[in-house]
């Protein structure tokens, strides 16, 4: 049985652009989140690019083990986990040639969240401050590790997560797909119960709506996500929706 899935992505309140972009494909088992940065329309072009070339990347091995890849299988990882970082892999380069064939595109890049299922077994990573959250029976945890500056002060006991989300360096990633070649992508592969769900960001939501008020509006509409999707995005935005918002949540059957 298919995943179902809600998914919203808003400009916010303040942006003249939403340079979100988000994949959510049932078929596939692909969902993912990216939040481009750049000047001009750069960002959006960033994030679309990245978005696109993984779905297609997904979609290509879906059924065919015989393809050749573009870069080396990490023997560590499962087919499922190295599918999903050498999708991202393959994201980066193009965001790399886009830049590369058009000077306005230079300094573009896009963060992002991803999952890959299939059946009960997840593999899911991001690159920068897109988050992905498990929600297990009310349960709210973050399964990523945030690639930025105030979550590395965090980590290292010299800001608290209140600071940080008031910080005015909150926005500074140090991992990001910019075309560069020492990109690394973490993977995380995890086993999914019956009625779990996924929560897919950018920090649009979680850098205004704290884990436990994600919690508790998604508990509040669990019969219908897309309703969820909507309810996390108007809190964000009730608090003055400063950045682009998007939000995919996925459950498991
Ligand atoms: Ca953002």
């Amino acid at each position: 049985m298919q995943a179902s899935f809600g998914a919203l992505s808003d400009v916010g309140l303040k942006r003249p652009h939403n340079e979100d972009s988000y994949v959510a494909d049932a078929d596939l088992g692909l969902y993912l989140v990216a939040d481009g940065m750049g000047g001009h329309a750069a960002g959006e072009v960033a994030s679309k690019a990245a978005a696109d070339a993984i779905r297609d990347f997904v979609r290509e091995t879906h059924h065919d083990r015989d393809k050749t890849w573009p870069f080396a299988m990490d023997p560590s990882l499962s087919w499922l986990g190295n599918r999903l970082r050498v999708a991202i892999l393959v994201a980066n380069r193009v965001v790399s040639q886009r830049i590369d064939g058009d000077d306005q595109l230079r300094g573009m890049a896009t963060t992002l969240s991803a999952v890959l299922l299939d059946g009960d077994r997840a593999v899911i990573s991001n690159v920068g401050d897109c988050r992905a959250y498990l929600i297990r029976k009310k349960l709210v945890t973050q399964v990523t590790t945030d690639h930025s500056w105030v979550a590395e002060q965090v980590r290292a006991g010299l800001l608290t997560p209140d600071a940080a989300r008031s910080h005015p360096w909150r926005s500074m990633v140090t991992r990001a797909l910019a075309g560069t070649s020492d990109l690394v992508v973490d993977i995380l592969e995890m086993p999914l119960e019956s009625g779990d769900l996924l929560l897919l960001c950018s920090d649009g939501l979680h850098g205004l709506v704290s884990d436990d008020e994600i919690g508790e509006l998604v508990a509040s509409h669990t019969r219908n996500l897309d309703q969820a999707c909507r309810a996390l995005v108007d809190s964000a935005n009730a608090r003055g929706g400063p950045d682009n918002i998007t939000a995919i949540l996925i459950r498991c059957p």
